[in-house]
């Protein structure tokens, strides 16, 4: 039974399981924001899209042996998981150029990286999400060496995995990004959510970008784009 809440983001609502310490209940919120907040609106389906789209990811990535939080998707717009303590780390993983690095380096988009190129960004809003390096990262969190190491292999691993899953429908996995999570028990795992508000997608065939780019850049219809990435992805 779904317990109090105990933090709202801008995505999602966390709230505690009764009787189960070690569970949460994730609550995907319809909201939309763009450049840490300062663009936001709101759009009815899309906690559900993000919900059923998430789940749908988080099962595959399972199947492929990566461990992840996901415990089982519960309604609509809701899902269980394992409680985690977040790494402050956005951990990016780019396999196209697109978004903030043709705009911080020399590289025009499109351009592919071989392998696949990792950042890191510290999550603090105040400070706009500041890229750091490794150094940074072991300054600012409590993961060892190792476990950075382990993450971000981790994160190329399910790039791979992601990649695959995505072409299968017919879209390109340009760029994403992942967060993780220490478990009560220490262990490190995959969390938040992985969904076309942190991934971006291009049609195979068009070009045409399936993700929040559209309502980051204004490029049309958010809700019909998500429906559209749902629809193919029930079909496989
Ligand atoms: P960029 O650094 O180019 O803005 O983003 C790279 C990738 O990470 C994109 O797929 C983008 O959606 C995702 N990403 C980066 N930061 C955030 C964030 O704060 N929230 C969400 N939802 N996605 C992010």
């Amino acid at each position: 039974m779904k317990g109090n809440l105990l933090y709202e983001g801008k995505a999602k609502q966390v709230f505690n399981v009764v009787g189960e310490e070690e569970k949460l209940i994730l609550s995907y919120k319809n909201d939309a924001t763009a450049f840490n907040g300062k663009k936001k609106e709101s759009f009815v389906g899309k906690g559900r899209y993000n919900n059923l789209i998430s789940a749908k990811i988080f099962n595959y990535l399972h199947e492929k042996g990566i461990p992840t939080h996901f415990e089982k998707g519960l309604n609509e717009t809701e899902q269980l998981v394992k409680k985690t303590t977040i790494i402050p780390l956005e951990v990016v993983v780019r396999r196209i150029a697109a978004g903030s690095i043709t705009r911080r380096l020399p590289i025009k988009e499109k351009t592919p990286f071989i392998p696949p190129l990792v950042e890191l960004f510290f999550k603090d809003d105040v400070l706009d999400d500041p890229l750091v390096n490794d150094d940074h990262a072991l300054l600012l969190t409590d993961v060892t060496k190792e476990e950075l190491q382990m993450i971000k292999e981790t994160a190329v691993a399910i790039g791979e995995h992601l990649a695959d899953f995505f072409y299968l429908v017919n879209l390109s996995l340009v760029d994403f990004k992942l967060e993780f999570g220490r478990t009560v028990d220490g262990q490190i795992v995959l969390s938040d959510e992985i969904s076309p508000d942190t991934c971006r997608l291009w049609d195979v065939d068009t070009g045409e970008k399936m993700d929040k780019d559209v309502f980051r850049e204004d490029l049309g219809d958010l809700m019909d784009v998500y429906n559209k990435i749902l629809a193919r992805l029930e079909e496989i």
